[in-house]
C-alpha cells in the first residue's frame, strides 16, 4: 500500500514523474467509472496500475447519469433477464459492504393507469426483480397501493385515471463522488492516477504488433510521455471509437452514443415522499429525489456532436416537461427548471467477432440497444470495453482486466473487488454511531458531522481536521447549501481538484443544484484553490471566467442557441429560469462581476 488514497493536486508533478519512471502492468486509458474500477479490479489483484484521464475524473457521462444504482425495470420488459440479475446483485453488495456510505435504498412509486391488466402486469414483473435480488436483501420488497394509498405519498400525482400504484425500491448515488472514491481506492491499492492527461498514441513493441504502453500529452503544459505497460486497457465511453483510431486498431465493435437530458427542480415544485417512475411512450421517466431537489428524466435519443459537450436543448427539455406533466396535478413549468444536463451513453453495436460478451446490432432505437457490456482484444496487449451500465462498472472492470492479463506469462489473480470495501466504508456503523460525539468534538453542529459521513464516510474526519486546524472553514460555501469551505481545501489536497469546474461540477454538486449553477461562489472557490495551488491574481479571475465558459457551453444546445434563449420562443428552453438567466441568458453582466470579486478577493 504506497498511500491512503490521497489524490494531492499539489503533487501533480511527481505523479506524472512517476509515469515516466515506472513500468506498469496495465496502464487504465480513461477515468470514468469504469476505468476508475478497472483501475481498483488489476490494482488489488497485485499489479502495477497507471490510469491517464483526459480531463477530469468522472467528467464524462460518470457524472451525469441517473445516479441510480438499479436492476433496471424496463430491461426486464426486453427480455434481458442476465443483466437485471447481475446489476440487482451488484445493487446490493454496494449498498450492504462496498459502499453503503454511498450508495443508499430509495423508494419508487409506479402509479396505475389501466386497472384490470396492468397491475398483475407490473406486479409480476417487480415480484421477478424481487426474487431475483441477492440473499443480502438490502433494500425492502414491493408493495401494492390503492389510488388513495398512492396519493398519500405523492399528492403530486394527479387523480385523474389513477388506479392504483406500486412501490418498489433500489438505490441512488452521486456518480461523480462515487467514481472519484473508486480511482482512490486504487491509489490506495498504489495505483498511480493522473488526470488531465490524454492517450494521443499507442507505443507498439519490437513486433510492431503487441501493444506496449501509450503516449500521453500532459493537457496542462502541452508535454508528451511514454507511458510502458504490459497491457493497456481503454475505457474511454463515447471516445472509446476515437482511441482505437489513434491506436490504428478495428475493434469488433462500434459505440453507438445516445443522449440523455435531465431537468433539476425543487422539491416544493412535487408533492412527494418517494421516487417516482412513469412510463412514457418511448420508455420510462424518472422522479428521482436529489436532496432539497428532484431530478427529473431522461431523454434517449441518438447523438453525433461534440462528445465533451452534449448540450441541452429546448426540445429535451420541453419532451421532459410534457412527459412529466401526463402525471402531475400542478404541473411543472420551465420556470421551475434550477437546472438541466446532458450526458452520453456509450452503447455497443457489434460489427464483427468481439472477444467477449455478445454486442447488441443493428438500428434500433437507442431505447431498445442492449445496456450490455462488449469486451474485445484488438490487437494483443490492447484490451477494450464499451457499454454497461454505472451500476455493473465492477463487473465491467474485471472483464476487461480478466482479457487484458489473459496472455501474461505469469499467473495473475482473480477479481478480489467483491471483497473490498470502498475508501470510507470501513468501519461506517461505528462512526455513523459515534456522530454525536464527532460534532461534541469538532464543535460542528451535528447535521454538519451527517452531511460529511454521507459523502466521505468514515474519512469525514479527515475534513473535519482541517476545520479543527482553521475554523474558518466550517462556514458553508453557499447559502442554502450544505457545503463547507473545508470541502474546496479537502477537492485539492485528497480528490485531485485541478480546476474551479472540478469542484463546482463533480466534487459538490452546486453545478446542479444551484439556481446559478454555482457561479456566484466561483471566485470564492478560485480564491481557496489559489491559496493552495499558487494562483495569481490572473489566473483565479482566468480560471473563474473558465469555469463561467463552462457552465454557458454545457447548458446552450448543440448548435449554439442559448438554452435560455429567445431563439425557441420566449421563455422557452431551460427556463426563464437560474440557467438561462444567469449563466446564458443574461450574458456577460453576471460574468464581470463575478470578475470583479475574483480580482478584489485576497
Ligand atoms: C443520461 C444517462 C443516464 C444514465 N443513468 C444511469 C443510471 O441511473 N444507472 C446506471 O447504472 N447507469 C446509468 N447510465 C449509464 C452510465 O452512466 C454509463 O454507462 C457510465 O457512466 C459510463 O462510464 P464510462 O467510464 O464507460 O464512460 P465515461 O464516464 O464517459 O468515461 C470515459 C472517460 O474516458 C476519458 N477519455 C476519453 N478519451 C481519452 C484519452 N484519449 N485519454 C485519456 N482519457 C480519455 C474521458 O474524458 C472520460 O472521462 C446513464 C447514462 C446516461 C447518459
Amino acid at each position: 500500500m504506497a498511500s491512503n488514497g490521497v489524490l494531492d493536486a499539489r503533487e501533480r508533478s511527481a505523479t506524472l514523474s512517476r509515469l515516466t519512471a515506472e513500468r506498469f502492468d496495465v496502464l487504465v486509458i480513461g477515468g470514468g467509472i469504469t476505468g476508475a474500477g478497472a483501475a481498483l479490479d488489476a490494482a488489488s489483484r497485485g499489479l502495477r496500475v497507471a490510469l491517464v484521464e483526459a480531463r477530469d475524473l468522472a467528467s464524462g457521462t460518470s457524472s451525469r447519469s441517473s445516479k441510480l444504482i438499479h436492476g433496471g425495470l424496463r430491461y426486464l420488459e426486453q427480455f434481458d433477464f442476465k443483466l437485471v440479475y447481475e446489476a440487482l446483485h451488484e445493487r446490493d453488495l454496494l449498498v450492504s459492504k462496498l459502499a453503503p456510505h454511498l450508495v443508499k435504498p430509495v423508494s419508487f412509486l409506479y402509479p396505475l393507469y389501466k386497472k384490470v391488466v396492468e397491475r398483475p402486469y407490473v406486479g409480476a414483473g417487480l415480484a421477478l426483480y424481487d426474487a431475483m435480488e441477492g440473499t443480502r436483501r438490502p433494500v425492502p420488497h414491493h408493495r401494492h397501493l390503492t389510488a388513495r394509498g398512492a396519493l398519500r405519498l405523492a399528492p403530486a400525482l394527479s387523480p385523474a385515471r389513477l388506479a392504483g400504484a406500486m412501490r418498489y425500491y433500489d438505490a441512488q448515488v452521486d456518480d461523480a463522488r462515487y467514481t472519484l472514491t473508486v480511482a482512490r481506492t486504487a491509489a490506495a491499492h498504489s495505483a498511480v492516477v493522473a488526470t488531465r492527461v490524454s492517450a494521443v498514441s499507442l507505443l507498439r513493441g519490437p513486433d510492431g504488433v503487441r501493444v506496449t504502453g501509450a503516449r500521453v500529452r500532459d493537457e496542462e503544459t502541452g508535454r508528451s510521455i511514454d507511458v510502458s505497460a504490459e497491457a493497456v486497457v481503454v475505457c474511454a465511453g463515447v471516445w472509446t471509437d476515437l482511441v482505437h483510431e489513434l491506436a490504428g486498431v478495428r475493434a469488433g465493435y462500434r459505440v453507438r452514443m445516445s443522449k440523455g437530458v435531465h431537468i433539476v427542480v425543487p422539491r416544493s415544485a412535487v408533492q412527494a415522499d418517494t421516487g417516482m417512475i412513469v412510463r412514457t411512450d418511448k420508455s420510462v421517466l424518472f422522479f428521482i429525489p436529489w436532496g432539497e431537489r428532484w431530478i427529473v428524466g431522461t431523454t434517449d435519443t441518438d447523438f453525433t456532436g461534440d462528445r465533451a459537450e452534449p448540450g441541452v436543448g429546448a426540445e429535451d427539455v420541453d419532451y421532459i416537461l410534457a412527459a412529466a406533466n401526463r402525471v402531475l396535478v400542478r404541473p411543472l413549468l420551465r420556470s421551475d427548471v434550477i437546472a438541466v444536463y446532458a450526458g452520453l451513453r456509450p452503447l455497443v453495436e457489434a460489427v464483427g467477432e468481439v472477444n467477449g460478451s455478445k454486442g447488441a446490432k443493428g438500428a434500433k432505437p437507442t431505447t431498445k440497444v442492449s445496456r450490455e457490456h462488449v469486451v474485445d482484444v484488438p490487437v494483443p496487449g490492447l484490451a477494450s470495453i464499451a457499454g454497461g451500465k454505472f451500476t455493473t462498472y465492477r463487473l465491467m472492470a474485471r472483464d476487461v482486466v480478466d482479457a487484458a492479463v489473459a496472455d501474461f506469462d505469469r499467473e495473475v489473480p482473480s477479481s478480489v473487488t467483491d471483497q473490498l470495501p470502498l475508501l470510507g466504508a470501513d468501519g461506517l456503523a461505528a462512526v455513523q454511531a459515534g456522530a454525536g460525539r464527532l460534532a461534541e468534538d469538532y464543535r460542528v453542529p451535528y447535521a454538519v458531522v451527517e452531511h460529511l459521513l454521507s459523502r466521505y464516510g468514515t474519512l469525514a474526519g479527515e475534513v473535519l481536521d482541517l476545520i479543527a486546524a482553521d475554523p474558518g472553514l466550517a462556514q458553508p460555501l453557499a447559502d442554502g447549501h450544505p457545503y463547507l469551505r473545508a470541502e474546496i481545501v479537502y477537492a485539492v489536497t485528497r480528490e485531485d481538484a485541478l480546476h474551479v469546474e472540478d469542484v463546482l461540477m463533480r466534487r459538490i454538486r452546486l453545478f446542479i443544484e444551484s439556481a446559478d449553477s454555482g457561479i456566484g461562489v466561483a471566485a470564492e472557490v478560485a480564491l481557496i484553490m489559489g491559496r493552495l495551488l499558487g494562483w495569481s491574481r490572473r489566473r483565479r479571475a482566468a480560471e473563474t471566467r473558465r469555469y463561467l465558459d463552462l457552465v454557458a457551453a454545457e447548458q446552450t444546445t448543440p448548435a449554439g442557441a442559448s438554452a435560455g434563449g429567445a431563439s425557441a420562443g420566449g421563455a422557452s428552453a431551460v427556463g426563464a429560469s437560474a440557467v438561462g438567466a444567469s449563466a446564458v441568458g443574461a450574458g456577460a453582466a453576471v460574468p464581470d462581476a463575478v470578475l470583479a470579486g475574483a480580482a478584489a478577493a485576497g
